[in-house]
């Protein structure tokens, strides 16, 4: 019923590149995308669209057979059921956590029980039943951000559109959050749009990811699909802590070796074959192993993360590789590594 669609939409603010570049895509009913992309790209820009802030300056949305805006026509805000939750939470200080959550309904004129009703439930989603009566200033962070989610749910939205809620939290309440937010969506059931730069929040919330650079869709998938294999260059270097390394081949070469040493793909360099040619191979950490017959590298940066080092290291050549470590590595020691299994052109 209320499967999303962007067809061919765009936004220009004026003369230059657009915002959002002719952006097709689809989000099914109940489904759960986060847009991921660097800062400036056009997330935001496209969730305003999405909300009826913004008006397209090409294409059209549709929410279910119902369209959105097009070039004819274009539906308000309020008129979208929709639902946005910002990275600021906005919530009123003098009101009561219930009393804040309950505004929406007030608006529109609903009160007495059935308002009650809706406000207690929409706080058992988010766990904060037993916090109705305080103020926000007596909550932390994250229950405030629990509260602007129970704000949004209370109205039984049809989409929820959520922009970067989590950037102002500190890394242990983001993963907190996350849960509510995995838990929100399965009971809500409503459509979701996640905005976010960061990808390993985009990739452990959402069931489907969007990647976006420069106004343009680069790649929609599950998060493991584009994991593993990331069309081009951009999205290989935004999933992942990848290194991309140019690399002389065989043409013949399979997709995906098991297992090949840097050594040995190296090797032609130094004795010229005419089937040789030099492809960028997106190369991750954890497909490169320390092994006493790899090639030689220099460790540039060796960063404890518990249980292992990230390594940044860098080959004879000058290029840049990305490695982990079980064991201490010092920053300017020679190291050998070779590359392990799933390496992909
Ligand atoms: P993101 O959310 O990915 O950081 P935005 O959608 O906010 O990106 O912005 C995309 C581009 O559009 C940026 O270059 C930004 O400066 C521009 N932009 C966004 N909103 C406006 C506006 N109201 N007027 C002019 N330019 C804007
Ligand atoms: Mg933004």
């Amino acid at each position: 019923m209320a499967q999303l669609s962007l067809n061919h939409l765009s936004k220009s603010f004026g003369a230059g590149r657009p915002a959002v570049n002719d952006l097709s895509l689809t989000i099914r009913d109940g489904g759960f995308l986060a847009l991921l992309g660097p800062s400036g790209c056009g997330k935001t820009t496209v969730l305003r669209m999405i909300a009826g802030f913004e008006q397209p300056t090409g294409g059209s949305i549709r929410l279910g057979e119902r369209v959105l805006a097009d070039e004819k026509s274009f539906i308000p805000p309020e008129a979208r059921n929709m639902a946005m939750v910002f990275q600021s939470y906005a919530l009123w200080p003098h009101m009561t956590v219930a009393e804040n959550v309950g505004y929406p309904l007030k608006v529109r004129g609903i009160g007495g029980d059935a308002r009650s009703r809706k406000v207690r439930e929409a706080l058992a989603s988010v766990r904060l039943e037993d916090y109705a009566d305080r103020r926000p200033a007596a909550l932390s962070g994250g229950q405030r951000q629990r509260v602007a989610l129970a704000r949004c749910l209370v109205t039984e939205p049809d989409v929820v559109l959520l922009d970067e809620p989590l950037a102002n939290l500190d890394r242990h309440l983001r993963q907190e959050m996350e849960e509510t937010f995995r838990e929100f969506h399965r009971r809500s059931g409503a459509t979701m749009v996640y905005v976010t730069h960061d990808q390993s929040e985009a990739m452990a919330l959402a069931t489907d990811v969007a990647i976006m650079s420069e106004g343009k869709l680069l790649q929609v998938g599950a998060p493991e699909a584009i994991y593993a294999e990331p069309e081009g260059r951009v999205v290989g270097s935004l999933i992942g802590q990848g290194a991309i390394l140019s690399l002389p081949i065989f043409p013949s070469s399979p997709r995906r070796l098991d297992w090949l040493s840097l050594s040995h793909a190296l090797r032609p360099v130094m004795q010229p074959h005419p089937d040789v040619r030099t492809a960028d191979v997106l190369i991750r950490p954890q497909d490169v192993e320390l092994a006493p017959e790899g090639i030689q590298a220099k460790v540039e940066t060796s960063l404890y993360e518990g249980e292992r080092y990230a390594l940044r290291l860098t080959l004879s050549d000058g290029q840049m590789l990305r490695a982990f470590s079980r064991l201490p590595v010092r920053v300017g020691e020679l190291v050998r590594v070779r590359i392990g299994s799933g390496w992909r052109l």
